[in-house]
């Protein structure tokens, strides 16, 4: 694919700057990925040894805290090209080492995040600072006075306070470094991690929390890998797909005897869910669907639930068990919220119902069923907002939105990508980009896009960080690497690879973390790109969501695969129009979600700032989720949707305060700089409630 504004360049040419660039290899074998794991926990390892034995009162920031940030870069640099595999490999052995790896490098992450040994030093590193600053204050404040106090100002007295209190500076400067806010946040970072380990409890306690953390973090492994792993295909006649879009059919494989190989995969489940006409088809994809590794994950669920359980309670967290639980729970579980239907909306989904059996000859049974759900909830919108989506589908062709995509954010953020030719990838269908500052042409980092399915792949949409962009052992800038993973149908020798709208968004959502990944530039590992607070993280890549809701990008976003014609007007519209029960899909119907926000506005003075509580039945997830999109529609609606959606004055700005500052500044000071005021709940509650309005001013 070429880029609107990007020419393929060669690795060589870009590596000029030898030491920041990444030296990632993806064709270790699972013999030396074995190795390098070993190596490298030996390497930090160490690292942690020098800081635990030093004498306690020796201590000082550059043989304690940089010790420790160094370790943590080479660690953040040097683990993904271990653990990163079993998501992409062809290679089934490479996967599989690549997990063991990542199982050794988690109980390795216990290991050090319950080191007592460094926990102490650290505590010794934060305490005689404020008390030698204080004792400084004091004695230059007391000798002032004393010099005061004599008529004539005591020029021997002036002198030995200045002495001492620039000995008592260098003293402090020694101790600390210059210590930057963002050292002074790391320092504090690690504490706090520290405590919520329970560093500060007894001996015996921090040991059974040591194991109960391995215990965790194994079997979460495992889950996830048993998801990965999933390769249950059904097969359907082309009479048990029908109402499937041409594109969907066309894109599956088939057997010798002429029947279609659906997956498990989302691309494969959602849309036929949404439109199969057949109720047995959707009851049996719904079947397999919920019992992917259900005899192994149930179990595995089982101990995670009692493990967690007995960790919150020796943590002293009993009273927030429940809530802890929740979040982890619904992230493991990949529990996609449940739609919440009221009575009225039933009802309506039952007539819908009982008109489709009619219109098909089935038998009606006066229920409604999980596996009609989707199916119904999708009617409703076609027939409130009447959306072509396989017309509309036409017009997204794989390469048109990529490329389309990327020159957006180009444009907006002002950066430039050049693919990189013969890159070193995992599969010849990932690509590799170079990123360059539009004005410097710096290069200040690499992505990797890994966009279709193949056997054994992670089966999902995400960004993974792959080497954090922050500063080095030797002081110098480590340029930040990641890949974008997603599943996006592959094109077949007479079928281009046409994605749905909300794939689209998905895009445009993933990438949004690849940028804030991309764009990094902190001091330390541990703040770098997305790292940030849990309810912030969602932030910018939910921002960025909005472009695809609008004319504009979505003009460049679009072309018909076969005559490359422009979305007709209409199309369009109606697109943007149906955002709402694009919304509504997703997690809630409307009016729930209208009572939720006004549940939320009444809390929403408690929440502010503070990890969500659960509250009204919502469990936490929601409630993050919720505050997230707060924040995001603020700083679309109060910045760009005002100055430009593609105004690059503004983009960079976002860039320079938001995206290059990772974790190493509070999200709400972030948001402070770049409004220039408090965040509010304006925007939100127009987009919520007064949809009216945003539709209309859409359509303009
Ligand atoms: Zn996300």
């Amino acid at each position: 694919m070429t880029l609107q504004n990007g020419s393929v360049i060669s690795t060589q040419s870009c590596s000029g700057t030898a030491d920041k660039n990444s030296n990632l290899r993806w064709d270790l074998s699972p013999e030396e990925i074995r190795h390098q794991t070993q190596r490298l926990i030996l390497r930090i390892k160490q690292a942690y040894d020098t800081v635990g034995s030093l004498d306690i009162g020796k201590v000082c920031f550059e043989n304690t805290l940089q010790v420790i940030a160094n370790a943590k870069a080479d660690y953040a640099a040097s683990r993904h090209v271990l653990d990163f595999p079993q998501y992409v490999s062809p290679c089934k052995e490479v996967r599989v080492a690549s997990t063991e790896a990542d199982k050794c490098l988690s109980d390795f992450d216990v290991e050090v995040s319950m080191r007592a040994d460094v926990f102490q030093r650290l505590i010794a590193l934060q305490v005689p600072l404020t008390i030698i600053l204080l004792l400084c204050d004091q004695s230059i404040h007391r000798k002032a006075c004393d010099a005061s106090t004599v008529s004539a100002p005591c020029s021997a007295g002036l002198a030995r306070c200045q002495r001492r209190s620039s000995k008592l500076q260098a003293f402090t400067e020694k101790q600390s470094g210059d210590l930057l806010p963002e050292s002074e946040r790391f320092l504090g970072r690690l504490i706090k991690l520290g405590k919520r380990n329970g560093l500060h409890l007894s001996k015996d306690i921090q040991e059974e929390i040591k194991s109960i953390s391995k215990q965790i973090s194994e079997l979460s492994i495992d889950f996830n890998q048993n998801l990965n792993e999933e390769n249950t295909v059904l097969l359907f006649s082309e009479q048990e797909l029908v109402g499937l879009a041409e594109s969907y059919v066309n894109g599956l494989e088939k057997t010798e005897d002429g029947r279609y190989k659906v997956t498990l995969a989302y691309p494969h489940y959602f849309p036929l869910m949404k439109r199969c006409h057949v109720p047995e088809t959707r009851r049996k994809m719904e079947m397999a669907f919920h019992s992917r590794c259900k005899d192994v994950n149930t179990a595995i669920l089982e101990q995670l639930i009692e493990l967690r359980a007995r960790l919150a309670k020796l943590l002293g967290f009993s009273s927030h068990a429940n809530y802890m639980l929740e979040m982890t729970m619904a992230k493991n579980s990949e529990n996609v919220a449940r739609f919440l239907v009221g009575e009225q909306e039933r009802q309506y989904l039952l007539s819908l119902k009982e008109d489709d059996c009619e219109r098909r000859d089935l038998d009606f049974d006066g229920q409604l069923y999980a596996w009609d759900m989707p199916y119904y909830m999708n009617q409703v919108e076609q027939v409130k907002f009447a959306v072509d989506k396989d017309k509309l589908i036409e017009y997204f062709p794989l390469e048109v939105v990529t490329e389309g995509l990327l020159s957006i954010y180009q444009d907006l953020l002002g950066l430039t990508f050049q693919q990189v030719e013969d890159a070193h990838v995992w599969h010849d269908s990932v690509k590799l980009y170079s990123v360059q500052d539009s004005v410097t042409g710096e290069e200040i980092g690499q992505f990797y896009l890994d966009l279709h399915p193949r056997e054994g792949k992670y089966g999902h949409a995400a960004c993974f960080g792959l080497q954090p962009g922050c500063l080095g052992h030797d002081g110098n800038r480590r340029m930040p690497v990641a890949a974008m993973v997603a599943n996006f149908t592959k094109p077949t020798s007479s079928w281009p690879s046409l994605l749905q709208h909300h794939e689209v968004e998905t895009f445009f959502h993933e990438f949004g973390h690849v940028m804030h990944e991309l764009c990094s530039r902190t001091r330390y590992a541990e703040f770098s790109g997305t790292q940030v607070e849990t309810d912030f993280v969602e932030v910018p890549s939910q921002m960025l969501e909005n472009w695809v809701w609008e004319k504009e990008p979505l003009r460049r976003m679009s072309r018909h695969y076969k005559d490359g014609s422009p979305i007709p007007d209409c199309l369009l519209d109606k697109l943007i129009a149906s955002r709402v029960a694009n919304t509504a899909d997703q997690t809630l119907h409307t009016k729930d979600r209208a009572d939720t926000a006004a549940e939320f506005a009444k809390h929403s003075k408690d929440i502010l700032g503070i990890p969500a509580t659960p509250a009204g039945g919502y469990d936490g997830q929601y409630y993050s989720y919720l505050w997230s999109e707060v924040y995001s529609m603020d700083i679309f609606f109060s910045r760009f949707k005002k100055e430009g959606i593609l105004n690059p004055k503004v983009g960079r700005e976002y860039r320079r305060v938001v995206l290059e500052a990772g974790g190493s500044v509070d999200g709400m000071e972030m948001l402070k700089t770049f409004l220039g005021r408090e965040p509010c709940q304006d925007a939100f509650f127009q987009c919520k409630g007064l949809t009216q309005t945003i539709t209309e001013q859409n359509s303009h």
